[in-house]
């Protein structure tokens, strides 16, 4: 029997739209995380702070949460001199979602950038294809060791690191990968590319190639350029898509930073989101269970009719 995560790619392909949850950094900061102190290490040292995350995006609407190892990759967690964690902080970051989740809810291990720079682009020491590839591969065994249903590799700034890790994946356990990057808006030419130039439709052909099963985009701007995004991906390919945006831009007020779409704003694009092709929707940084419990109303609404 093939593992229960791939219910969500079989669901999607029918036709069905399911929710995704929406950010965790604000969240652990609220809860006392500092800035520049490791939010992985709090799988260990706050499991509850991190259930806690996860139950209330559960009860928020959200079908799939993921896990707090966004930076658990080795690489990244060597910043924080924590490498030698890797396997324990990602097992345990998929336990405590797992173990919070209801009957139907789905854990997908989240796999960030490890902000190390690909060969092809450092000055110094860079990072080769087959270095991502092993670091991944610790992380996403780590995971599924763990008991996630799929992955969600996220954020993604760079091509060949966005491959490598769906790659490592692929090659770890037989789960379903979603894979998302991170684009900017180019005001001057009105269109998306990722740091590096590509456009939506070589995003999605490359990490579909990859492996991928679901592709899209998260992080990034708000909903109203995720629309556009997702328009263009399904111009280039009928696989099944997911776009977890921003809620709009980061407006920063002396020590804080708040983002521009409350709750209501936010989800008044999701109906325009769906209508592009979007197959999984939830939301990133800004957002918090009250984003998602109102963009699960709009996708409950959808069902109905
Ligand atoms: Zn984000």
């Amino acid at each position: 029997m093939r593992a229960r995560g791939w219910e969500v790619v079989a669901r999607v392909r029918a036709g069905e739209t399911l929710v995704f949850d929406g950010g965790y950094g604000t969240m652990l900061f609220a809860a006392g995380l500092l800035n520049g102190a490791c939010p992985e290490l709090w799988n260990d040292t706050h499991p509850d702070v991190v259930a806690g995350i996860h139950r209330a995006y559960f009860a928020a609407g959200s079908d799939i949460v993921e896990t707090n190892t966004f930076g658990g990759s080795r690489l990244k967690l060597d910043e924080y001199r924590l490498g030698d964690r890797t396997r324990e902080l990602n097992a345990r970051g998929a336990r405590l979602a797992r173990g919070v989740a209801p009957e139907g809810g789905f854990v997908a291990g989240s796999i960030g950038p490890t902000s190390r720079l690909p060969l092809d682009y450092a000055l110094d020491a860079g990072v080769t294809d087959e270095e991502y590839v092993t670091t991944f591969r610790e992380q996403a065994e780590a995971l599924a060791e763990g008991g996630v249903d799929l992955f969600a590799v996220e954020t993604m700034m760079f091509p060949q690191e966005a491959t490598a890790a769906v790659r490592a994946c692929k090659a770890v356990v037989d789960l379903p990968v979603m894979a998302t990057m991170f684009f900017q808006y180019e005001e001057l030419h009105d269109r998306d590319r990722t740091m590096w130039g590509e456009s939506p439709a070589d995003v999605a052909k490359s990490l579909l190639a990859a492996g991928a099963d679901v592709v899209g985009m998260n992080c990034g701007r708000g909903p109203d350029r995720a629309i556009v995004i997702i328009r263009e991906m399904r111009q280039a390919t009928d696989a099944p898509l997911i776009a977890y945006p921003n809620a709009g831009l980061p407006i920063t007020e002396g020590d804080t930073v708040r983002y521009e779409l409350d709750p209501p704003a936010m989800a008044r694009e999701y109906p325009a989101l769906l209508d592009a092709g979007c197959s999984i929707v939830g939301a990133c940084c800004g957002s918090n269970p009250e984003h998602i419990r109102l963009i699960a109303d709009v996708v409950r609404s959808r069902r109905r009719t």
